[in-house]
């Protein structure tokens, strides 16, 4: 790829504002199309063409035509998922995760995953084409360098009550505290700035 690009996903917020979420690694911008438990209303990934428009817009940035995905390995992009949730979730308690959820991470690595391929302008090339299968693997092995790699005690939920959003600091002061800052941060500063405002109106 030639052009500036910034990774991250748009989203949508109750209110349908846009903003601009940069988890930080592929498989925490899995976590965005829904969950185990009070997530699953937030469920997207109904059909393989629903998982595909994900890699579209995911760092990956795969076009539609170039990823095959049966509908076994949308449950098992499902599945690898809601383990995903819970991992990342008890690694910003500082939590390990439970066995279980290790194995489904570690079944899905087992398999090949996307080849990684250069072009011959020296640049970055799709490996395509692929499977949803391949997907699953790098998207799991990516989890399992995430979790035991050097920024595991930088896996935080965003700091708004809220937002149960996770991300991945990996800014070298290490205080990112927000999913986005035009959104959660944004609205902190609003919250803030009124809290201020109704004291000395009192
Ligand atoms: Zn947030």
């Amino acid at each position: 790829m030639t052009e500036e690009w910034t990774p991250g996903l748009v989203l949508h917020s109750p209110g349908g504002t846009r903003y601009h979420f940069d988890p930080g690694a592929l498989c925490l911008e899995l976590l965005t199309t829904g969950g185990p438990g009070a997530y699953a209303r937030y469920e997207v990934l109904h059909r393989p063409e629903d998982l595909v428009q994900w890699l579209g817009e995911s760092r990956l940035r795969l076009p539609a035509d170039a990823v095959a995905v049966s509908t076994g390995q949308l449950a098992a992009a499902r599945t690898l998922r809601d383990a995903l949730w819970r991992l990342a979730a008890a690694r910003a308690h500082g939590r390990p995760g439970s066995a279980a959820d290790h194995a489904v991470l570690n079944e899905a690595a087992a398999r090949p995953p996307l080849v990684p391929q250069i072009a011959p302008d020296g640049t970055a090339a799709r490996p395509l084409p692929a499977d949803g299968s391949q997907l699953v693997s790098t998207v799991a092995r990516d989890a399992i360098a995430l979790l035991t790699g050097p920024h595991a005690d930088r896996v935080r939920e965003c700091g708004a009550a809220d937002c149960h959003l996770v991300f991945v600091d990996t800014s070298r002061p290490g205080r990112r505290r927000w999913c986005s800052m035009e959104h959660c941060g944004n609205r902190h500063k609003v919250r803030a700035l009124r809290a201020r405002r109704d004291q000395t109106e009192e």
